[in-house]
């Protein structure tokens, strides 16, 4: 399996791990199937859109086919927000793409605390962007299950490349009889 469709298969499947887990035990915790963290519908399709593609972040520091997946939805986060005039927005979505180029390949986009701080703008944007795209001076805290929902989706997609190149990695590479070792695109 190349380590691209590796990491897509990774992403997906703890995502879906995570929704069953999740529809099993927090009605017998909690009382409730957990609306605020799995959505049903198109949200739920959603959700795991954004799993699959922030399993394929980390690899944004290294030629790879998840960079040119990341770039291509940038690109085009980039547009829609020229094309509606929102230029702080632009402006946010440049730096977001800098970023990456500055370090080296499993560098910070592979370390813990970015799976954590990285995708946290999915959950502060709605706070701070009123619907019609103006900046709000204090955040709307109403608006918080609009980004939730999305930013767990993420930090799951996000683990779940973390250990496919860490321990899991190293397992399937044990298992394959060859010594693990960082290669192109992994
Ligand atoms: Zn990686």
């Amino acid at each position: 399996m190349s380590e691209f469709r590796g990491h897509v298969v990774a992403g997906v499947v703890w995502f879906l791990i995570l929704a069953v887990a999740t529809s099993l035990l927090l009605p017998r915790l909690v009382g409730n199937r957990g609306g605020w963290f799995v959505l049903s519908g198109w949200g739920f399709v959603a959700q795991l859109a954004v799993a699959v593609l922030a399993a394929l972040w980390p690899d944004v520091d290294t030629a790879s086919r998840g960079r040119k997946v990341f770039y291509r939805v940038l690109l085009a986060f980039s547009l829609y927000s020229i094309a509606r005039s929102q230029w702080k927005m632009a402006a946010v979505i440049g730096l977001v793409g800098i970023l990456p180029a500055l370090g080296n390949h499993r560098g910070w986009t592979h370390k813990v605390w970015a799976a954590v701080l990285v995708p946290l703008p999915i959950v502060l944007l709605p706070l701070y962007v009123s619907d019609d795209g103006r900046w709000l001076r204090t955040p709307d805290f109403g608006k918080i299950s609009a980004g939730l929902p999305f930013y767990l989706a993420a930090i799951v997609g996000l683990f779940s490349h973390l250990a496919a190149d860490g321990f899991f990695g190293r397992l399937l590479a044990r298992i394959s009889g060859g010594p693990a070792k960082a290669t192109r695109g992994d």
